[in-house]
């Protein structure tokens, strides 16, 4: 667990997505949870220690944000179209994550399910808890619903997987959706960010992460333009002057589906 301001605490390197909570006066609230579910238990457990969890918010639907709400209890709050999502995440794949990456949760807990949010919402949302504001905000990019909450008095923004100093994932992606979404993070009066995979950054990631969309994307619309069909661009286009691949080049099936979902959007 680090400690990232004075109220707020994180579980970095969580076999899934980073989970995140502010402790206020009235209560802990928390950002996305531990996908494997002996984690979220465990952590449910150490946030208690610090009060009651009142409110769980997911950032985005993918199973490895949302796959522990169930054990998490708490009012659970996301975007409408979030909540949408998460009716058609399906088992089988959340098991077909665990089996490369927490082999020893399958069989898969029998008190797993999906949760569906309580509270939803379109644009933008705020609870006051104490003398904290909860800011969630619409900032559709890595998904077409993505959100991300922001703490003003704490000077910090949860962005689960909008922002990353990593290859950015683009498998439901609204690439210019996205960028807007970077800009407006960027006039948010904060010091620190906390993404969905990796440590703790600063408002330098949002730049980063700009850059990598925008490479990514202009990347495939030369290829497309070059007339390759996506099976080609799927051969040619590995992106490894920026991402080298790694031994094994695990990376391959996300760049590959990215790849198919981005080839479908910019042809339109
Ligand atoms: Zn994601």
């Amino acid at each position: 667990m680090e400690k990232v301001t004075d109220n707020v605490y994180t579980l970095l390197n969580t076999r899934g997505c980073n989970s995140s909570f502010v402790v206020t006066a009235e209560g802990a609230v928390v950002i996305d949870t531990p996908m494997v579910p002996a984690d979220a238990k465990k952590w449910r457990e150490e946030i208690q220690k610090f009060g009651e969890i009142r409110y769980v918010i997911n950032n985005e639907p993918h199973n490895d944000h949302v796959a522990g709400d169930c054990w998490m209890g708490g009012i659970l709050v996301a975007h409408e179209l979030t909540r949408e999502a998460i009716k058609h995440n399906r088992q089988e794949v959340l098991e077909g994550q665990m089996q490369w990456m927490a082999p020893d949760a399958l069989p898969l807990d029998k008190g797993f399910h999906y949760r569906l949010p309580d509270i939803t919402f379109s644009e933008e949302i705020k609870f006051h808890l104490g003398k904290h504001t909860i800011h969630i905000i619409s900032a559709p990019g890595h998904t077409p619903s993505q959100t991300a909450v922001f703490v003003p008095e704490e000077r910090v923004a949860f962005t689960s997987d909008n922002v990353t100093m990593m290859m950015p994932i683009m498998i439901d992606a609204v690439p210019e959706e996205w960028l807007k979404s970077l800009k407006k993070l960027k006039a948010l009066d904060i010091d620190k960010i906390v993404p969905g995979h990796g440590p703790v950054c600063d408002k330098k990631a949002l730049d980063v992460t700009y850059g990598n969309v925008e490479y990514i994307t202009g990347e495939l619309k030369k290829a497309i333009d070059k007339g390759w069909s996506l099976q080609e661009i799927q051969e040619k286009v590995t992106f490894a002057e920026r991402f080298p691949l790694m031994p094994g080049d695990p990376m391959k099936m996300m760049r590959h589906e990215s790849i198919a979902h981005l080839y479908e959007v910019l042809k339109k």
